[in-house]
């Protein structure tokens, strides 16, 4: 019998603000003295009142509309009633029925197919503390209590694990585009939780079972979790168990997981409206206004590099993986209409600059030289005055210095030798310094080419190839 796995996620993400939810406690808590972040809101003390953080609402909402929601323009939010250590309320403040968005989707590529997972809701609400455990004690850490989340579930679209890196690669991608998170993993600022059944495949019903899977902090780790929950289910289903519905943790990093608890069918968290917080509203003029931020998404983007700069796909793909990345090949293109020039550009940014960054761990920011010197450097190429080889050179030194292209052209006499008498001179000491290759030629096709590479080694690479093998095919003819 054959399985598939069905697929759900919900997505923690953690909006950047100046201060945290529902307190003017400072935001920017990370790797800080334990509890110095905190007052009577985000410690829980009583008596004290939340007061909504309004960048954080309006970052929700503009997630939202980017992620094609619906707005619910009243909105509230609830109390949802749990305990837990690092929860000193007894409640965490959330959205229950009135998310800020709902009914939206994230169109992901796949083998080049493009494909809408849809998206339940996205609302808001307040992250925890952070419980540290040292031999016999726990210690507790407020700094991260009431720090904003938005919270986005999906509905359970995917079928396999790169469905779910595409989903959480694309998401990443946009909210870093909008400015909402830099979703920095290492810092917890994207966190994931997996919902997952098994059932036959060609099976159109949903399983009677859900498995969540808590706390998985990196895109890698969801994928190996998926994999190890696909076999453990597949294998209880296979003795003709059905897999408990529970909650399970991580293991380690391995992807394996532990039952941490059985629930019931629908966990009772008691939530009812939160009495300190009045009703949300968002009105059109506010909706409208907050869409005008938005500005253009990266799949977007994309398909306009390939349809006004005619890229190929993979290409547009490259160049749109950050906003900077995408501004910066549009700088560098700016005064450009020829679009095969472009596109050369595009090949020399994402083959050769970004190339030489990643070899060195750099970001663009560090970059030399500005994006008009490489559409200088390609035209110099694209013209003919400088070889492609020579150009490579030119462009290391131009990411080392920060040097101008002609200034190095210059500098080390680069420019092509491009005279026919001069490479007509040069061609016949070649033929007179070999005369085996001569004499073979008729038979071995290889022969020019090797006599092309002579001339080349003595111009010391300057010789424009197309002129160097009319001459020596003239000299042969
Ligand atoms: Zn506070
Ligand atoms: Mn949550």
């Amino acid at each position: 019998m054959k399985y598939e796995p069905i697929i759900g996620l919900e997505v923690h993400l953690q909006p950047k603000t100046k201060s945290k939810m529902f307190c003017g406690c400072d935001a920017d808590y990370f790797g800080k003295q334990p509890n110095t972040h905190t007052c009577p809101v985000c410690l829980g003390l009583p008596g004290a009142l939340p007061v909504p953080n309004e960048e954080a609402l309006d970052k929700c909402v503009k997630l939202a509309l980017a992620l094609n929601c619906k707005i619910n323009k009243e909105s509230k939010f609830d109390r949802k009633n749990y305990f837990y250590p690092d929860l000193p309320k007894g409640y965490q403040i959330s959205q229950y029925d009135l998310p800020l968005g709902y009914e939206g989707f994230v169109e992901i590529d796949i083998d080049g197919d493009s494909r809408r997972i849809r998206l339940t809701r996205i609302h808001i609400e307040e992250d925890t503390g952070k419980s540290l455990h040292e031999g016999d004690l726990t210690l507790l850490d407020f700094n991260k209590s009431g720090m904003p989340l938005l919270e986005i579930v999906t509905e359970p679209d995917f079928v396999d694990e790169i469905e779910v890196e595409q989903f959480a690669k694309r998401l990443r991608q946009i909210v870093r585009y909008l400015d909402i998170s830099d979703a920095d993993m290492e810092k917890g600022q994207m966190r994931f939780e997996l919902n997952m059944s098994v059932r036959e495949t060609g099976s159109k019903e949903l399983p009677d079972y859900k498995v969540e899977v808590k706390n998985i902090g990196s895109i890698s780790v969801l994928q190996k979790v998926i994999a190890f929950e696909f076999k453990r289910q597949t294998e209880l289903l296979e003795k003709g168990e059905k897999p408990a519905q529970e909650t399970r943790g991580l293991k380690d990093m391995t992807g394996e997981t532990l039952s941490q608890r059985v629930k019931e069918d629908s966990e009772d968290y008691r939530y009812f409206p939160e009495p300190d917080i009045p009703p949300i509203t968002y009105s059109d003029e506010k909706i409208e206004e907050i869409k005008t931020t938005i500005g253009e998404l990266p799949n977007e983007k994309k398909h306009r590099f390939i349809d006004q700069y005619n890229l190929e796909p993979s290409a547009a793909e490259t160049l749109v993986a950050t906003k900077r990345k995408a501004d910066w090949f549009e700088d560098s293109i700016k005064d450009i209409s020829d679009k095969a020039l472009i596109a050369e550009i595009a090949k020399w940014y994402v083959g050769d600059v970004i190339g030489l960054l990643k070899a060195d761990k750099k970001s663009l920011s560090s970059l030399k030289f500005p994006p008009a010197d490489l559409a200088k450097l390609v035209s110099l190429v694209k013209e003919g005055k400088l070889t492609g080889t020579l150009g490579k050179q030119v462009l290391a030194k131009m990411y080392k210095t920060g040097d101008k292209p002609d200034d190095i052209v210059a500098a080390e006499g680069l420019e092509v030798v491009d005279d026919e008498s001069e490479l007509k001179a040069i061609a016949q000491k070649v033929i007179d310094e070999n005369p085996k290759v001569v004499a073979d030629i008729s038979k071995n096709p290889n022969a020019i080419k090797f006599l092309l590479g002579q001339i080349m080694k003595e111009t010391r690479g300057k010789a424009n190839p197309k002129t160097a093998e009319k001459i020596l095919e003239s000299l042969f003819a």
